[in-house]
């Protein structure tokens, strides 16, 4: 009999967005005259359709291949020039980074890279992950291997977790510890915090000092609407020998379901052997994606291409005003309703801390029933997010604005 990989079998079951599935239908069931009612502010997918200019450039794309002349085979296994080219000078030079084209790498998403940048680096590593996380970046390190069980709080053996709380306005210090990889994710989900360049030249120097490497989700930097903020982690000098950063067109192009984001991995990224030699990690990154993927489909390609467009961009622009108009919305019902509320200035979430001592699902409980209104309870994020709920800023500008005026029956 064929063995199996025993690492999943140290996963804590897939609960969160189960267990709310299951509330919600419970109580849908119990209260049918209501079903209707009832809005989900939890999930964090976008609602509103593509951008034009994606929609027209992923038409004429899939034209082209239906024609000899204009027909395309196989692409570039790190992704087409042309996209590579535009996110170097509208993401990065823009800003005064200066990126080369072949460290960008395009992928389905950064869920999935978040997989697979785990293929380029040892099982010896110590890895720390902030609390509460998006759960990627835990389950993909149990999967590969690199923590022991979870012991009954749902921490797993050999993780340092890094606690976000209000004392430290979600932006954890660098540990005493040592870690050698550091999961970074600003704007954050789920508290909807972000970085300053202070703190995040604190982690540079950790990185530093630890000779560790960041790994910075920067999936929401476009919701950042502070100029002061940086939107990469490469605004930070010396991160270039420190930091891999994932970027997606999930939340800015509205691409959930399309697929498309990439890595920057910098030719002067390192890493060690066992017998301590160090090496540039870039060559094993090519190596990962044109050995094992082909990069992602043409249209796809120049559906993204098509977001860097002045076009595209004004589009983008829009949608993000959109969620954010949301987020303001939301975060001003919060507070008038008397609820202690963070994030959403800077990111699509609002990250409320549950009233009296109600544990998070407690809250998503009277929210339900009382509201009927679907929350996501912080405590499924990590044992640090107990005592509050996020509210997702994804909806309609009705359902915004509805949900806001049945927070004030809180009040
Ligand atoms: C939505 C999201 C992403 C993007 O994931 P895709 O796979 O590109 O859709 C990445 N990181 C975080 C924290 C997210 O919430």
């Amino acid at each position: 009999m064929a063995y199996l990989n025993e690492n999943y079998l140290k996963l804590q079951a897939g609960y969160l967005f189960p267990e709310i599935g299951r509330r919600v239908k419970e109580f849908c069931d119990a209260n049918p005259d209501v079903a209707s009612d009832v809005i989900r502010c939890g999930v964090g997918d976008v609602t509103e359709p593509l951008p034009r200019a994606a929609v027209d450039a992923m038409h004429a794309a899939v034209e082209e291949l239906g024609h000899r002349e204009t027909f395309r085979g196989y692409g570039h296994e790190q992704g087409y020039e042309f996209l590579r080219e535009k996110i170097v000078e509208h993401d990065y030079r823009s800003r005064g980074i200066e990126i080369a084209a072949d460290e960008i790498f395009l992928s389905d998403g950064s869920k999935s890279d978040c997989g697979y940048i785990l293929d380029v680096f040892g099982d010896q590593n110590t890895v720390a992950i902030t609390d509460p996380v998006y759960p990627v970046y835990v389950d993909t390190n149990v999967m590969a291997g690199h923590t022991g069980p979870a012991n009954a709080n749902g921490a797993y053996d050999g993780i340092v977790y890094l606690p976000c709380t209000a004392e430290n306005n979600f932006v954890p210090e660098p540990p005493a510890a040592h870690a050698d990889l550091v999961y970074l994710c600003f704007p954050n989900n789920p508290t909807g915090a972000v970085a300053t360049r202070e703190d995040l030249a604190r982690w540079v120097e950790y990185a530093r000092q630890h000779n560790a490497l960041l790994l910075y989700d920067a999936a929401y930097e476009a919701y950042i609407s502070e100029p002061e903020i940086p939107h990469s982690i490469f605004e930070i000098p010396g991160a270039q020998e420190c930091a891999i950063e994932f970027r997606s067109f999930s939340k800015t192009g509205g691409f959930t379901g399309v697929r498309c984001g990439f890595t920057v991995m910098p030719k002067s990224v390192r890493a060690r052997t066992e017998d301590g030699r160090s090496l540039p990690l870039h060559p094993l990154w090519h190596r990962r994606w044109s050995t094992k993927a082909n990069s992602v489909s043409y249209p796809v390609q120049r559906g993204a291409e098509a977001l860097y467009s002045d076009a595209g961009k004004a589009q983008v622009r829009g949608l993000v005003e959109h969620y954010m108009g949301n987020a303001r919305i939301l975060r001003d019902a919060a507070i008038a309703a008397g609820l202690q509320v963070f994030g959403g200035a800077n990111a699509p979430y609002i990250w409320v801390k549950t009233p009296g001592d109600l544990s998070s699902w407690a809250m998503f409980d009277r929210m339900l029933h009382e509201l009927h209104v679907v929350i996501t309870p912080g405590s499924g994020f990590g044992s640090c997010g107990e005592g509050y709920f996020r509210m997702s800023a994804f909806n309609s500008r009705e359902n915004a604005i509805e949900v806001a005026r049945r927070l004030q029956k809180l009040a």
